[in-house]
């Protein structure tokens, strides 16, 4: 195995971004190979007793075991740190388990988190539920108001996590003012970019401290398998995600990284495109809809802030109807094309109902604190022509009345 021809870090750096996502982190093999080699190893076998030993005490590079080190994998995570403008990256078997990984890799009984209210269901649980169990605490601040960050401080605050944009409120928080507040106060800033991918948004660029993912959004992008990645300074990822991840294993599978690396490839070209038609779409049902939450329309309260932070809207907004369940159901129901599907970075346009599927769980109060009503939609767009996304859209709002 040895890298592709000519490749090493500096000269990878010095790519831009399309050019990272296809060609950043290949390693090829005797074969020669031009698509990276999908490694279906769990173990590895060695020449010598005297290599094994040398590889175990840390003296010599090389595979030991797949929950340690696998190249397909390796590869991946080599791209994506790349993408992301980051020293170190790990993957994980899901987004959760990355936002898990990326969050109880460093905190203590006895630690303070503050987290933003509107987030993914299960990001919330992690903070919630999960976390209080094991002793730290956590207060929750509406994102997008920086001063409620500084506010809710404590001598032991830890970590700051959120998520921007916020699913599915669209609600957008100010990456660089928030890093600035956590740095002045040691605090480390944990952001979940599954909304953007690193081709729409690179939190580090603002001063983030670690980028966490579920890559099973743009990153795969075809809907095929689930996969997650956290992205830090080579510091954090080897020496506090390293020795959890390690340990505990939520690895992510050769097989499942080797689609996401054949995803990336495409990354670039389908974030921008979807961002196109999802501004598009956004733009043209804006004035038959009673609120549009949509980060690059007019209308939205951090319009500037967005199209500071983001290179573009995203495939993702939402809206909502003014006939609660009932109506938003009825659009869902008199859809012809686009699917009713809670998953979201797919290539194909998906529309779901936070109240009743992601974001069922919270309770009604708990969606009421976040902003999430019953006549609230959220949508993917994807690839589709246009014109026939519109000409969907069109017959089903009709059908409700709008
Ligand atoms: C989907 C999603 C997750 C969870 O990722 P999985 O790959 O489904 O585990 C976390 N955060 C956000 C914002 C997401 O959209």
């Amino acid at each position: 195995m040895k890298r592709t021809t000519g490749q090493d870090r500096s000269q990878t750096q010095s790519w831009r971004p399309a050019t990272r996502a296809i060609r950043g982190g290949t390693w090829r093999s005797e074969m020669g190979e031009t698509s990276e080699a999908l490694f279906l190893t769990s173990g590895y076998s060695y020449d010598d007793a005297a290599t094994v030993a040398a590889r175990f005490q840390g003296d010599e590079e090389g595979m030991t075991y797949s929950r340690l080190q696998n190249p397909t994998v390796a590869m991946l995570e080599e791209r994506i740190a790349l993408l992301e403008g980051a020293e170190a990256c790990r993957t994980q078997a899901t987004g959760m388990a990355a936002m898990t990984a990326a969050l109880l890799c460093q905190l203590s009984a006895g630690d303070h988190m503050v987290s933003a209210r509107a987030a993914f269901g299960s990001c919330r649980w992690l903070g919630d539920h999960l976390l209080p169990r094991f002793g730290v605490e956590v207060t929750l601040v509406d994102a997008g108001d920086t001063a409620q960050w500084e506010a809710a401080i404590r001598p032991n605050t830890k970590v700051f996590f959120f998520e921007t944009p916020a699913n599915p409120t669209m609600g957008v928080a100010d990456l660089a003012a928030i890093a600035e507040i956590a740095k002045a106060h040691g605090i480390t800033t944990v952001v979940d970019n599954a909304f953007c991918s690193p081709a729409l948004q690179r939190p580090m660029e603002f001063g983030i401290d670690v980028v966490a993912y579920s890559a099973t959004k743009l990153m795969d992008g075809q809907g095929r398998v689930l996969a997650g990645a956290v992205c830090g300074s080579e510091q954090f990822i080897n020496d506090v995600l390293l020795p959890f991840q390690r340990n505990t294993g939520p690895n992510l599978s050769p097989f499942n990284a080797w689609v996401v690396l054949k995803g990336l490839e495409t990354l670039d070209l389908r974030a921008k495109k979807q961002s196109e038609n999802a501004l598009a779409l956004g733009k043209f049902m804006e004035d038959r809809v009673p609120t549009i939450l949509h980060p690059w329309l007019d209308s939205h309260p951090a319009q500037a802030l967005a199209m500071k932070q983001m290179d573009a809207c995203g495939p993702i907004f939402s809206f909502v109807l003014d006939g609660g369940r009932e109506q938003a159901h009825g659009l869902l129901d008199a859809l012809k094309l686009i699917d009713i599907s809670n998953n979201i970075g797919d290539s194909r346009s998906l529309m779901c109902h936070p109240a009743s599927t992601t974001h069922h769980n919270m309770g009604p109060e708990g969606r009421e604190a976040m902003g999430i009503g019953e006549g609230m939609l959220r949508i993917n767009v994807g690839l589709e022509d246009i014109e026939d996304l519109k000409e969907d859209m069109d017959q089903a709002l009709k059908a409700i009345g709008l």
